[in-house]
């Protein structure tokens, strides 16, 4: 008898956010297929691992022109899934992600071929090389906010480095995850190197307890901390991307319309369900008030639903109301002013929050000190570049932050002094969308980085290669020692002066090469 007949396939039911409805049923991968996922990704890991970069790169290709002749079907997925608005799936999760593919396209062989490197005089007749080998097989686990972007960039760039793929797409999110593998199904990988495991945590943990290669994980700090606990006891490497805390800092001199819109925009984007959103506003006291009335029109002008036209969508997660509420309530409780939106009390029910802009907050709350994921946006005024240096740098997280000046060389002296992965000037968020530059945070924000170079590299294995013809029968640092010590310390002396001693360089290493015969 097939022992698994007996156990009950899970399924998932997909609500569309934004309606309330059920669109979908989804299958949920039994814990008891980790093992057969396991084997056919290594199964396939040869073959795929053995194909040029070039071959790799003719998939990725199929991969991104069915993108883009899909792209209204994909971004209505995504749009039903999470709830965000129809200009969001397009331009914040897919354009990324296609543009991704083709850095990855553009770059990939360079980055990863093997490279010549200087080798130094001591080791004379020697040549030396670096190798990136695939790692095997890579898990990612992917969230919910941005569920094709934060999957998919992570695995091209896996798939790019000659591994095999798993990916356990967020359960909020599980359209999207069938997405992701049918247009993989789709483009032709071949078997097994692409496959994609769905369900929730239970699932998740199943997969990260079966060994992978490497982990790569985005979504919040307490189960990034579950998964790098996991992946110690077998020494699995990770990169974790978790969340943010950004702050925003207007200095006076600023160009305050620019810099009040793009506060709506690095706030609410998304509904605020961005690890990259602002989430703490730091404006210099002696605009504040007119930064703040002008903010508060912005914001209430933005419009909220899911036609075409609207500004911002749904919330996706409904546990994640809860947490928004909870910071709001606290800080209402403790004094803080509502200046948009509505006390936690008199909202709706529905899965659309109110934009909400606040004020008279102070730094030990919650609002201030823990990831809000949604549409808040404390204000807070400084007096001086020093107390919003310090401000900005007051939480456990450090991924992105911003920096509103005229002054350059203001602006560059505290983006430099920001404890955190990246910093915008004049703008925010918007690193993430230059794929050269890297990406990934400091403190609780994360460990490790990707997109970039890093991107490809942190997939492989860099291997340190160094090539002899093989002649010399011995080499001077070999048996016996008898008679070297005085040369060796002579030659080294000689060598690392201040000024090279050439001569007595020549003269103790031909004394040395002597010794070996
Ligand atoms: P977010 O709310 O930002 O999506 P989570 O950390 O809850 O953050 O979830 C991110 C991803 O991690 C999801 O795919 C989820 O199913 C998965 N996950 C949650 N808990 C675990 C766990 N203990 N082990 C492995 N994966 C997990």
């Amino acid at each position: 008898m097939n022992v698994h007949s007996v156990e009950e396939v899970r399924k998932m039911s997909v609500v569309a956010p934004a309606t309330g409805k059920v669109i979908a049923e989804i299958e949920e991968t039994p814990v008891y297929e980790v093992p057969f996922f396991y084997q056919k990704a290594r199964e396939s890991f040869g073959n795929w691992s053995g194909l040029a970069i070039s071959e790799r790169i003719r998939y990725l290709k199929n991969l991104k022109q069915l993108m883009v002749d899909e792209m209204d079907q994909i971004a209505k997925i995504i749009s039903d899934d999470t709830g965000k608005v129809l200009t969001e799936s397009i331009v914040a999760d897919i354009m990324p992600t296609l543009d991704a593919i083709d850095h990855i396209i553009r770059h990939a062989e360079k980055v990863l071929s093997r490279k010549k490197v200087k080798t130094p005089l001591l080791l004379i007749g020697k040549k030396s090389f670096i190798e990136y080998m695939p790692r095997g097989v890579v898990l990612v686990i992917s969230p919910w906010n941005y569920p094709l972007q934060l999957a998919m960039v992570p695995m091209i760039s896996a798939l790019a480095g000659g591994n095999s793929v798993i990916l356990k797409p967020s359960e909020v999110t599980p359209l999207v995850g069938k997405c992701i593998e049918d247009l993989f199904r789709r483009s032709g990988f071949p078997e097994g190197t692409v496959q994609v495991a769905h369900g929730g945590k239970e699932v998740g943990a199943a997969f990260t307890a079966g060994k992978p290669d490497y982990i790569f994980f985005t979504g919040s700090v307490r189960t990034g901390k579950i998964i790098q606990q996991q992946a110690a006891k077998d020494l699995i490497p990770t990169t974790l991307e978790l969340g943010g805390k950004d702050p925003m800092i207007v200095f006076d001199d600023a160009n305050l319309d620019r810099a009040v819109k793009a506060a709506a925009w690095g706030a609410f984007t998304n509904s605020g369900q961005v690890c990259m959103s602002a989430e703490r506003l730091y404006v210099q006291k002696s605009i504040y008030g007119k930064f703040l009335e002008k903010l508060k029109k912005e914001v209430n002008s933005l419009q909220q639903g899911t036609d075409l036209d609207s500004d911002i969508g749904s919330m996706t997660f409904p546990g994640q109301k809860e947490v928004v509420k909870a910071q709001l309530d606290e800080a209402i409780e403790r004094g803080a002013k509502l200046e948009t939106g509505l006390k936690p009390s008199d909202w709706k029910g529905d899965m659309f929050l109110p934009l909400t802009v606040i004020t008279e907050v102070k730094q030990d709350m919650k609002i201030i000190q823990e990831e809000s994921f949604g549409p808040l946006l404390p204000v807070v005024p400084f007096d001086t570049e020093e107390e919003a240096i310090e401000y900005a740098n007051g939480t456990v997280f450090g991924l992105n932050a911003s920096v509103w000046t005229r002054d350059k060389a203001k602006a560059r002296r505290v983006a430099s002094r920001l404890v955190s992965g990246a910093v915008v000037i004049n703008d925010v968020i918007i690193t993430v969308a230059n794929h050269g530059l890297p990406f990934g945070g400091t403190k609780e924000s994360g460990i490790g980085r990707y997109h970039s170079e890093a991107g490809l590299r942190i997939f492989c294995h860099e291997k340190a290669i160094m090539e002899d013809m093989g002649f010399m029968k011995s080499e001077i640092q070999w048996y016996p020692y008898k008679g070297k010590y005085p040369l060796f310390l002579k030659l080294f002396q000689s060598y690392f002066a201040e000024k090279r001693d050439w001569l007595n360089f020549a003269k103790n290493y031909i004394a040395l090469l002597k010794r070996n015969k």
